[in-house]
C-alpha cells in the first residue's frame, strides 16, 4: 500500500510537462456552486494529506493512474462536450505541471480547480473550490480505509491539514471561490465557524457567509442518508449554504461519475 503525498514519477520522458491521471471524464459537476452544470473532469492522482473518509481512495490512499502529456489531456478535454472543466484530485496542486495545464485551457474553458486548501497557485482559475480539511477528517487506527499501519499518516496530515497563508491566497487569486466543508454532524461547527473568521481575518477579500458550504459526508446513498438532513438543518441554522452529493444522490458510487 503506498503510503507517500505524490506518485513516483516515471524512469523515463520525465521531461516535467506529464501528470498522472486517474479518470478523464465528462459528468455533471456535484458539489458546490455550480452543482448540475455539466463539466469535463480531470482528476489527478496523488494527495498530501490522507482523510479517512476520502472519496477518491485512489489518489491518495492508493493512488493508480495514467501518465498523460498535458497535450493528450487537452486533446482529450476537446473530445468532450462541457465548456466547464474541473481540475481535481487528490490535490491537483502538488503537481507544477497543473499550473501549465489550467493556462492551456484557460481561454477556452471555465476552470474549477478543486483543492484541500493547503498549497498556493498562481494559475488561472474562474472557480476555487477549497475543501479545508477538519479535525474529523484525520484519520486513526480505528478509521483509516486500510490494514495498513497509518500512524506516520494522522500526525502528518492533521500538522498540514490547515495553512492559513494559502487558503487567503487561493480566495484572493480566483475570480469566484467557495469555502466547502465536509460536515460529520454538529460537532464539526465550532471548528469551521472558528476556521471561517481566521480566513476572514487574514484575506484581502470579502467572504460571504453565502461562500461557505456545508456538505454532508457519506460516499454512498445510505451514508448520506445519515448524515443529509442533519447537515442541512445545520446550514439553515448557522446561515451557511448547503451542498448535495448530487453524484452521489445520482449514481451512488459508481466510477466516472
Ligand atoms: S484532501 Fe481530498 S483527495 Fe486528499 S485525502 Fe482528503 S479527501 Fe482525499
Amino acid at each position: 500500500m503506498p503510503v507517500s503525498d505524490s506518485v513516483s514519477r516515471p524512469d523515463t520522458d520525465a521531461d516535467g510537462q506529464r501528470l498522472p491521471i486517474n479518470e478523464l471524464f465528462a459528468s455533471l459537476q456535484g458539489e458546490g456552486k455550480l452543482a448540475g452544470v455539466p463539466s469535463t473532469f480531470v482528476r489527478t492522482s496523488g494527495c498530501n494529506l490522507r482523510c479517512w473518509f476520502c472519496d477518491s481512495y485512489h489518489t491518495s490512499w492508493d493512488p493508480t493512474h495514467a501518465w498523460m502529456a498535458l497535450d493528450e489531456i487537452v486533446a482529450e478535454v476537446e473530445t468532450l462536450a462541457p465548456t466547464h472543466v474541473v481540475v481535481t484530485g487528490g490535490e491537483p496542486l502538488i503537481h507544477g505541471e497543473t499550473a501549465t495545464l489550467l493556462s492551456e485551457l484557460a481561454d477556452d474553458y471555465h476552470l474549477t480547480v478543486e483543492t484541500n486548501g493547503t498549497l498556493e497557485t498562481d494559475a488561472p482559475v474562474d472557480l476555487a473550490s477549497i475543501s479545508p480539511k477538519l479535525a474529523s477528517s484525520t484519520p486513526t487506527a480505528e478509521n483509516a480505509p486500510t490494514d495498513t499501519d497509518t500512524s506516520v499518516w494522522t500526525e502528518r496530515h492533521e500538522s498540514a491539514r490547515i495553512d492559513l497563508d494559502s487558503l487567503a491566497s487561493l480566495v484572493e487569486h480566483a475570480e469566484d471561490f467557495q469555502l466547502k466543508f465536509v460536515v460529520t454532524g454538529r460537532d464539526d461547527m465550532a471548528e469551521i465557524e472558528s476556521l471561517v473568521e481566521d480566513v476572514r481575518g487574514v484575506a484581502k477579500r470579502e467572504i460571504r457567509d453565502s461562500d461557505v458550504l456545508l456538505m454532508p459526508e457519506g460516499q454512498t446513498q445510505a451514508a448520506l442518508a445519515h448524515t443529509r438532513t442533519a447537515v442541512a438543518e445545520l446550514a439553515a441554522e448557522f446561515g451557511y449554504r448547503y451542498t448535495p452529493r448530487l453524484h452521489v444522490d445520482l449514481w451512488n458510487d459508481a466510477p466516472e461519475t
